[in-house]
Formats: structure tokens, sequence, C-alpha cells
């Protein structure tokens, strides 16, 4: 089987499979301290998840397996010892956890219906959402980003389900991520189904890369904001900001 004319079985460990490098170099070394650099900046190249026309042309059990042979290939240059009952079961439990938990929000199909309601009683003031849990994954390390996201609104006429605010940050926070394109990609999510600009996402998370590696910083986090409309006036987002505690 071919896949954007790569074939499966080298496909996971090919890299994005787009073409698209980063850097170009002969020397190896110099390539490693970009690719290095690249990664600790945590710089993004685009508003949307570079992701591949074919992304799902695989269903989920075939991601599972393909995954599975993969991170055991892995366990092994490693040189862990794949018979040992501890470990035996580790390739397909962190296949399924990446394809079903993990990086779950990559599918489309898993977005969240909005399920929205006319604003009978004639709310007109912000409403905000705070402390919502952010579990994402660093995707120039894969690993976990942890802390809590603040949404806001002011209804334009429609109101939505609360608990639909907490899955729409969880939707885009299960992908790999930087969390300047998760806040983005969250308030643009709110603007589309709210049908309004007047929409704000805060997000402060640490990030396991700079706290258990690099840098070893454990007490840093970083906090990304995205204001539209209304919230761009300095009067509305002090008051966002008194109501989370900022
Ligand atoms: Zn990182």
């Amino acid at each position: 089987m071919k896949l954007n004319g790569t074939s499966l079985n080298t496909l996971p460990l090919n890299g994005n499979g787009n073409g698209k490098h980063y850097h170009h170099h002969d020397d190896e070394g110099f390539t490693d301290l970009l690719t290095d650099e690249m990664g600790e900046s945590h710089a993004s190249t685009s508003l949307e998840t570079p992701l591949r026309e074919d992304a799902f042309q695989l269903d989920d059990d075939l991601k599972i397996e393909l995954i599975e042979k993969h991170f055991r290939e892995i366990m092994n240059i490693l040189g862990l010892d794949l018979t040992d009952d501890s470990l035996k079961g580790s390739p397909r439990r962190v296949a399924k956890m990446y394809v079903k938990e993990t990086f779950s929000g990559l599918n489309p199909a898993n977005k969240p219906l909005p399920t929205l309601f006319e604003n009978k009683f004639q709310y007109n003031q912000m409403l905000v959402e705070k402390d919502i849990t952010v579990h994402s994954y660093c995707e120039h390390h894969f690993v976990p980003i942890m802390g809590r996201a603040h949404v806001a609104y002011i209804s334009s006429g429609k109101v939505i389900g609360l608990s639909k605010l907490n899955r729409i940050v969880q939707f885009f926070a299960k992908r790999p991520q930087v969390q300047e394109r998760l806040t983005m990609q969250i308030a643009n999510e709110l603007r589309q189904v709210l049908e309004t600009d007047d929409v704000a996402v805060i997000i402060d998370a640490r990030h396991l890369c700079v706290s258990t590696r690099g840098v070893n910083d454990v007490h840093s986090s970083t906090v990304t904001a995205a204001y539209h409309g209304k919230f761009e006036d300095e009067a509305t987002r002090q008051e966002l900001l008194r109501y989370i505690g900022q």
C-alpha cells in the first residue's frame, strides 16, 4: 500500500513526508543544533496544525497497529527487553493512547458538535469559563504541556452549553501543539461557532520539555492570550482579567 508516494513500512520513520524541512545542511552537527534551536524556541509555522492531505486514509485500527510496530522498534533500539512482562504491552499501550486519547484531536471526526441555544433571557454580558484543564503535547519534544485555559465570550444572540467550552479546549489540546497555536485555534473555533468576534482565550501552562529537560526550569509557566472584538478594548479586557484573578 502506498501513501503519498511513501511506502507504509517506512512512513512513521520518514519524518513529516511532505518534503518540507526546516533546515538543509551537510554538516549533521550543525543541523542538530538548528533542530534543537527550533524546538527550544517553540516556534510554530502556521495556525493550522500541519497535517498531510492523506492524514485520515488509514483508519484508527491500522494506525494503532503501525505505531505499535514502530514504537516496539524504538524500545528495541534503546536496548529494552521486550520479553519482560512489564514492558511487553507498552508498544500497544502507547499506540492506543496516541490514536485514541493523546492525539485524538487531529481527527476532525472527533470535533465536538456545538449545541447552541437562543439567548432567551437576553444576557448580554461577558461569560467566562475559567480554569479549564489543558493537557496537550509539545509538538517539538512530544512531552506534555499541562495548564489551564480561561475562555470568555459576549453573546451575539447564541449561547453554548458550558461543557462544550471545555470540550472545544480539549479537542484542540489533543494534538501535537505549540501553545500559541492552541490558543488561536480555540479562539477561532469559538468565533465561528458562537457567531461573534467577541471572544477571548487565555492559557497558562507548564511545558514538561522546559521543566524536566533542557533548561530544567520547574517554576516557569507560559501565558498566551487571544483577544478579539470587544476584548480588544482595555476596559473589557481588564474586566475579564479581574474575573480570572489576574
Ligand atoms: Zn517542547
